[in-house]
């Protein structure tokens, strides 16, 4: 069976190695010395100034918009995984959706402007599947209109925009560290933001609203991540030369082998180190869609629609329709890229769409 994704397993005896020093330390969770290590490897490893590793990639996005958009309008795409609109719901705001763009698949930068009200507070915009957003126009609509700008950035473990980490734009950006994603901790992510005073306000948020054993700063939830969640990231970490790779090589196969002018494919924003996340191709219609989807299930390949439905169709959204996202939403699959993956596998992929 050929799956859309394949979690990376490192070598077991790596793992075992950082499991041996938790039950030395006699410590699983709460600030542990395996914690501090991730953190400070992954500040490294992406060049960030603050990164707060948590227990998934969806608390750091709720985190950032209690913080920042304080109940207000949050201008986002349908165009996302769940994640992005529910934070926003769950956190007592409300989504106003802006169009995509056709080829970048990001919001479009040229429609937020007129989405703009008073009661706007904050854009929160998904860089998708690793492909960064119009990032100089929403600095200069976010200051103009003195709004927040939170990204997710779920899908870019690793992204590089004009030679600097994704992750050190807006005010928050977050990303996954969930198996499916890039770069793993089993269950993961962390939020990143630019300097010490969003650090804290987001640090004290993520556990319990704590300052210090017996003082409470404000309102808290618990998004700590455990030591075992770190032992996993610090066992994955050494591989990511390898895994960017291998993938690096499976999305050559698919760039070459991919030339039917019935395929669109996802056009990376100039300035771009993009990291190899997803293989999304974008069919002239649902129906081609359909039709290679279930031929390739009878063979035993499994690609995801994704994203897929647009996010407009939630049930508990009212809003407007994004034609170009909705669009998109019934037309795009993501094909299977993992490590692992062989020529045999790309080759039989391929043959459906060619
Ligand atoms: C995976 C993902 C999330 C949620 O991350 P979890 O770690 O699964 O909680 C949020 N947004 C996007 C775009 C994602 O792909």
């Amino acid at each position: 069976m050929i799956t859309v994704t394949k979690t990376f397993f490192p070598p077991i005896t790596e793992y075992q190695k950082y499991l041996e020093r938790i039950w030395q330390n006699q410590w699983l969770t709460n600030n542990g010395e395996l914690f501090h290590e991730l953190s400070s490897s992954l500040k490294n490893y992406l060049g960030v100034n603050h990164i707060l590793p948590m227990t998934n990639g969806t608390l750091p996005l709720q985190i950032a918009l209690k913080t920042f958009a304080q109940g207000g309008e949050v201008i986002t795409t349908p165009f996302s995984y769940v994640a992005t609109t529910s934070s926003i719901v769950w956190e007592n705001c409300t989504p106003v959706f802006v169009d995509i763009h056709p080829e970048y698949l990001c919001i479009d930068e040229t429609k937020i402007e007129a989405a703009i009200t008073s009661k706007t507070t904050a854009i929160l915009a998904t860089h998708v599947f690793g492909n960064p957003c119009h990032i100089e126009t929403i600095e200069k609509l976010a200051s103009k209109y003195n709004l927040k700008v939170i990204y997710d950035a779920a899908h870019c473990f690793g992204v590089k925009y004009k030679g600097e980490s994704i992750f050190n734009f807006g005010d928050v950006s977050t990303c996954s560290f969930h198996a499916t994603k890039l770069f793993h901790t089993g269950e993961g992510g962390a939020a990143f933001v630019q300097n010490k005073q969003d650090y804290h306000e987001i640090y004290y948020r993520h556990n319990f609203g704590h300052d210090g054993p017996l003082r409470f700063h404000g309102l808290g939830i618990n998004a700590k991540m455990s030591e075992l969640q770190a032992a996993m990231g610090l066992s994955v970490l050494p591989h990511m030369p390898d895994i960017l790779d291998a993938r690096a090589k499976v999305c050559a196969f698919y760039d070459k082998a991919l030339t039917s002018s019935r395929i669109q494919k996802l056009k990376i924003r100039e300035g771009t180190d993009w990291n190899y996340s997803y293989y999304p191709i974008i069919f002239e219609t649902e129906e081609d869609l359909l039709q290679v989807e279930k031929a390739m299930n009878q063979e035993g390949i499994y690609p995801r629609r994704y994203f897929y439905p647009s996010l407009e169709n939630l049930p508990y959204i009212q809003t407007k329709t994004c034609p170009i996202a909705h669009s998109i939403a019934s037309r795009v699959m993501c094909l299977p890229l993992y490590v692992g993956l062989n020529k045999e596998d790309l080759k039989k992929i391929v043959s459906f769409l060619c």
